[in-house]
């Protein structure tokens, strides 16, 4: 009998999917957005799938996995695009998409299992108090909750509250450890860095508390320009009105409203850069106040109709503008560049068109250490891995840190050098390593010094 086959003998009960197909499935996640991680993941599979309805449950499966040296990838929803719920290693991939309790929703804040999906927490806030969560990725609509505190940094919401580094947002996590006798640990404060953006190496969160924000009913707005650097002054003029309520600011160069907004196409005329964003309903007269001589024209707003037949504006935003573009053309992918301020603007017109259409420009601005900055998501058209590293290192030259999705280990993606803390907690709660292993280069090698100097997005120390 294989320890897989001795395993799932002892788990009983507990529910878990065999069949090879579906394993294979579901040890899939969004990887194969890059071109070079889709080659060099494509045959990683796990060896069983294991779906715990219960915190009791999971604690059984990961002390049986511990007694058997199995390794355990933890997966919320699968929509990580680095590979990071994929089971390098094999194993047991373990989904924890059934815990999905949402327990409390208090002002300001909620409570849920990891398994609870952004969407239906922010429906139930919405429906008790008005609430939502502050910040979330554009795949709300399926990502869990642990999902995104794990493997995520930030999104729709993050020009208003800064991304999961900040201090506030993520107020509590519970986690269960990979010990012999599994411990539950709560983490609060400044401890839950040890488990946010970890990928679930360092223990499997249970539940999760975040902090809520008040709920508008928010407006979807596109506003066209005649060139980008207009576009991205305007987002960035937008992005540091603290007193307009807005959710997202998105300057998008042309041609990708053209090529790869297909939904959009019937309210952007051609070759137009625009800036997405989502306002508050009672900020609308003070943005429109504010567009007043930038030369920019209101193309939708969707108080005035029309919303019933589009997707959400976000939904063309972060992540999602390359998902727009890989439905049309699969030869694009992206890459991920902090502007770091206070002279991000001025970087983003020197960089502009460096490349012609190979790289094609997309901004996110946010709060970023509490002022206002902007990441480049640009669309590239992909050649080869060399061409990738030498557009890489044309935006470093600039003085423009690149954070690599084509990379599944928490440090080459350059979102921080090791976390020391993460590695020390690591040792007590996963001592023998087996928590999503091949994600955390220190733990196999912790000499590995590869991002020295570089900047990070979440607290390194
Ligand atoms: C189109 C698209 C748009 C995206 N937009 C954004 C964005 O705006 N912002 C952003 O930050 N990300 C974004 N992402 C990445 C991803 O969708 C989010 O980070 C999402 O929140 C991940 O949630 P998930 O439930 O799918 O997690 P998964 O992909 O299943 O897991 C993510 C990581 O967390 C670990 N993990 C999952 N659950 C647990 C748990 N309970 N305990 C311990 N570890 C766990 C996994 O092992 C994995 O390493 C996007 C991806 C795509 C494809």
């Amino acid at each position: 009998m294989t320890a897989i086959d001795a395993l799932l003998k002892q788990l009983g009960a507990i529910q878990a999917i065999t069949d090879r197909a579906q394993v294979k499935l579901r040890s899939r996640d969004f990887y194969w957005y890059s071109p070079v991680l889709k080659r060099a993941l494509k045959d990683v599979t796990a060896d069983l799938v294991v779906l715990p309805g219960s915190e009791a449950e999971l604690i059984e499966v990961l002390r049986a996995c511990h007694a058997r040296r199995i390794p355990v990838t933890p997966r919320g929803a699968g929509t990580g695009n680095y590979g990071q719920a994929m089971p390098l290693r094999g194993g047991v991939l373990l989904d924890l998409s059934r815990l999905t309790a949402i327990q409390r929703i208090e002002p300001g804040w909620m409570r849920s299992g990891a398994g609870a999906k952004l969407s239906d927490i922010d429906a139930q806030a919405k429906a008790s108090s008005g609430q939502e969560l502050r910040i979330h990725p554009s795949t709300w609509r399926t990502a869990t909750v642990g999902g995104f505190i794990c493997g995520g940094s930030g999104g729709v919401g993050s020009i208003t509250w800064g991304g999961l580094r900040d201090r506030g947002n993520v107020q509590g996590l519970r986690l269960i450890t990979m010990e012999a006798e599994p411990r539950a640990i709560e983490l609060r404060g400044d401890e839950v860095q040890k488990a946010v953006h970890a990928y679930g190496t360092t223990g499997v969160v249970t539940e999760v508390e975040m902090a809520l924000a008040p709920a508008p009913a928010w407006v979807d707005v596109v506003l066209g320009f005649e060139d980008f650097a207009t576009a991205a002054m305007f987002g960035h003029a937008l992005a540091s009105q603290d007193g307009l309520l807005k959710k997202l600011v998105t300057p998008v160069a042309a041609p990708i409203p053209d090529l790869y907004f297909r939904q959009l196409r019937h309210l952007i005329p051609t070759g137009r850069h625009v800036v997405l964003a989502m306002i508050a309903p009672q900020a609308m007269e003070a943005l429109v106040a504010l567009t007043v001589g930038w030369r920019t024209d209101i193309l939708y707003r969707s108080d005035r109709g029309g919303a019933e037949i589009l997707p959400p504006i976000y939904e063309f935003t972060w992540n999602h503008t390359t998902l727009q573009a890989l439905k049309v053309d699969r030869g694009v992918t992206y890459h991920q560049i902090l502007y770091p301020p206070p002279n991000h603007l001025d970087r983003v017109a020197r960089l502009h068109g460096r490349f012609g259409e190979e790289v094609m420009d997309h901004l996110e601005f946010v709060r970023f250490d509490g002022q206002v900055a902007c990441f480049g998501l640009p669309l590239i058209r992909f050649t080869t891995a060399e061409r990738m590293a030498a557009i890489e290192a044309t935006f470093e030259a600039e003085g423009c840190p690149t954070f690599s999705p084509h990379v599944c280990t928490l440090e080459e993606g350059g979102m921080k050098k090791t976390d020391q803390r993460q590695l020390a907690f690591k040792r007590e709660a996963d001592p023998q390593g087996l928590l999503n292993p091949g994600k955390m280069i220190a733990w196999d090698n912790p000499a590995y010094d590869g991002m020295a100097g570089r900047a990070h997005l979440f607290p390194a120390d």
